[in-house]
């Protein structure tokens, strides 16, 4: 009953919406893609795939230094990305947003610009379920400046608890640099209560949105979060582009993260002085058709709307969670109240990559590894899992395929 229910109030017509993602409808190894790992990477519906590839037929030039007609235009739908991308996120500022190759990049750009300002003693807090790219950009700051890092526990649950973190902030807390919500447990983290703590601490807020970005509507100022980290191609846009938001008055303060062409007033053999935000921090040439793509993105996501998207992607791990608990053998790694739609799986049939691998004969592609957070693994005591994650374009019969696939594993290697 509940189920039909669930298709009933469809926030939209999934059938549709997969019409848009080419690559939804090829095949692999003769079997119909069953695409469960979005979380690493997200597919690419037309609109995106028309506007990049718009860009190089009709308006491509180098942005910001032509006086000609294409370099123009180019700029325009460059700085036009940005807006969009700002309007997404909700930022005061177009130019709170830099560019940046991804989410690891933005992170490395305050731990080496802002956290240059860090002194020895100083504490960053991070969480236990962060992603490679939340780590090891402070440890090398730690080697760099002798800061120290602190690190949040979560729960056998994969629960975030507030309270774990407030007892890890104190008088030499300078930052939280927290994951919105996590690739492997898929705990979301109450961003405001967060922020909260930090700021009546003294402390900035840096949140790790690379899946946070995709699953829930963001409004940076309204959450009052210093830094926002997120990526292009987790939301349906191309890979080499990513955003860093900061506010104004932190990135102002905030040296350079690399020297070059774009960022500069002017050059002297003597001296330089910087452009002002956020070119700043956009050295170099920029991926100039992948801004522009990743605003089609947001465009693309804002239209089926950021609600709809999480409603449609929480039915289907409810309903995922319902088929999974009838297959034996198979530990769900993460179960927090409210969690996003990603499903970590330790089995008790199978090595998670022989899993993945004999998955995929059948079409179905999963995520078989350690996910970027070998200490979470190890907090887990494992050492690999397999992971589903469901997308805007996922189905139930995706997670009905998945559970087939399980199935045939656990007889392939009986
Ligand atoms: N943080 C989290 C939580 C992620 O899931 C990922 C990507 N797996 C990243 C950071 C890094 O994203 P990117 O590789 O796009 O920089």
């Amino acid at each position: 009953m509940a189920l039909t229910k669930l298709s009933e109030t469809a926030p939209y017509d999934v059938e549709a919406v997969r019409a848009d993602f080419p690559i939804l409808a090829r095949e692999v190894h003769g079997k119909p893609l069953v695409f469960l790992d979005s979380a690493a990477s997200a597919q690419k519906p037309r609109q995106v795939i028309d506007t990049v590839s718009g860009v190089y037929e009709t308006e491509y030039a180098n942005v910001h230094r032509g006086l000609y007609y294409l370099s123009e235009r180019a700029t325009t739908r460059y700085e036009e990305a940005r807006a969009t991308i700002a309007a997404f996120i909700g930022a005061r500022h177009e130019h709170e947003i830099v560019f940046t190759r991804n989410a690891t990049e933005a992170i490395n750009l305050v731990a080496a610009s802002w956290g240059d300002g860090l002194d020895a003693g100083d504490e960053v807090v991070i969480s236990e379920m962060e992603h490679h790219s939340n780590i090891v950009p402070w440890q090398m700051l730690r080697d760099r400046k002798g800061i120290v890092l602190k690190v949040a526990p979560v729960t056998d649950d994969g629960e975030f608890r507030l309270a774990d973190l407030e007892a890890l902030i104190g008088p030499r807390t300078k930052l939280v640099s927290i994951t919105h919500v996590s690739n492997v447990l898929g705990t979301v983290v109450p961003v405001a209560d967060v922020v909260r703590l930090a700021h009546a601490a003294g402390a900035k807020v840096l949140i790790d949105g690379a899946q946070g970005a995709v699953h829930a509507a963001v409004d940076v100022a309204a959450l009052d979060v210093d830094f926002y980290a997120f990526s292009g191609h987790k939301l349906y846009g191309p890979s080499g582009i990513g955003v860093l938001y900061g506010k104004e008055a932190l990135l102002d303060a905030m040296p350079p993260y690399q020297g070059g062409g774009e960022m500069i007033e002017t050059v002297t053999f003597e001296s330089t002085t910087w452009a002002p935000l956020p070119h700043k921090f956009e050295a170099g040439t920029p991926a100039i058709a992948q801004a522009i793509g990743f605003a089609a993105a947001v465009d693309y996501v804002t239209a089926l709307g950021i609600e709809n998207i999480a409603a449609h992607e929480t039915a289907l791990l409810n309903y995922a969670t319902q088929q999974l608990a009838q297959v034996g053998g198979v530990r769900v790694i993460g179960t927090a109240p409210g969690k996003a739609s990603v499903i970590s799986m330790a089995l008790d049939f199978a090595h998670a990559h022989d899993a993945a691998m004999i998955a995929d004969r059948s079409g179905v592609a999963m995520r078989a590894g350690h996910h970027c957070a070998q200490p979470l693994m190890a907090r887990f005591g494992v050492e690999s899992t397999v992971r589903a994650s469901l997308g805007l374009y996922n189905t139930r019969g995706d997670v009905d395929a998945m559970i087939a696939a399980l199935d045939r594993v656990r007889h392939a290697l009986a």
